[in-house]
């Protein structure tokens, strides 16, 4: 099993991951049609969703869409379908029905919204970069909702703001320096609308924000204990 902090970087871990990919849809073609079925495909997206956690080091609770998109991964029902897409189309080329040119093109608007952040030739994730795309990590909003903290309130804001990732990255005055050497690079203030525009177009951006993410993921983590 894979540790968050220690163990293989990210684009071992989603090496290691394709092979379980790979095996989980052996000759898919032949048994598509039992994706259908709520248990059986309940089954196959729990590993997938296991693989996603495990390649961009999440923490369990994640929902499955983030874990997805952190990781860079198509959602398992997307892999079996292009599988099967493709080795339908070797074997009758233009054949194809309405139906399936509708699903195919839908499949491929799906792909590209997550094609920039998949296909970035840079930048890799980590448990500390997670912790801050995902919000779940050490906010006191996420310690809150899982019962491990009282209040959901900034300690070092107080006066009811609420510490969430948004805060942290955004406002929070005790990561002004931190804020600061982040912004310098990116030359321009850090918001979430523009924080993964900027980190996918640019590999300077990208570390300041994963070291952003360390240097503040490590301070809340000491005041956590
Ligand atoms: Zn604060």
């Amino acid at each position: 099993m894979l540790l968050n902090t220690r163990g293989p970087k990210h684009g071992r871990r989603l090496l290691l991951s394709s092979v379980i990919r790979s095996t989980a849809l052996y000759a898919v073609p032949s048994w598509i049609k039992g994706m259908e079925t709520r248990s059986y495909r309940r089954s196959l997206e729990s590993t997938h969703r296991l693989r996603a956690i495990r390649v961009c080091s999440a923490f369990r609770t994640i929902s499955d869409d983030a874990a997805l998109v952190i990781a860079g991964l198509l959602p398992i029902d997307e892999y079996a379908a292009i599988a099967s897409d493709s080795f339908t189309a070797s074997r009758q080329t233009n054949s194809t029905t309405t139906d399936q040119q509708s699903g195919l093109e839908h499949r491929r608007a799906w792909q590209s919204s997550l094609r920039r952040w998949q296909e970035r030739k840079h930048g890799a994730v980590n448990f500390y970069l997670t912790q801050l795309l995902s919000g779940h990590g050490c906010f006191s909003s996420y310690l809150k909702r899982f019962n491990h903290d009282e209040s959901d309130e900034c300690t070092w804001c107080g006066a009811g703001i609420v510490e969430d990732a948004s805060h942290v990255l955004q406002h929070c005055p005790r990561f002004d320096v931190e804020r600061c050497r982040l912004q310098n690079v990116m030359g321009e203030l850090v918001t979430s609308r523009n924080l993964i525009r900027r980190m996918t177009a640019d590999p300077d951006v990208w570390e300041a924000v994963s070291a952003f993410a360390v240097r503040v993921t490590k301070v809340l983590r000491k005041l956590e204990r």
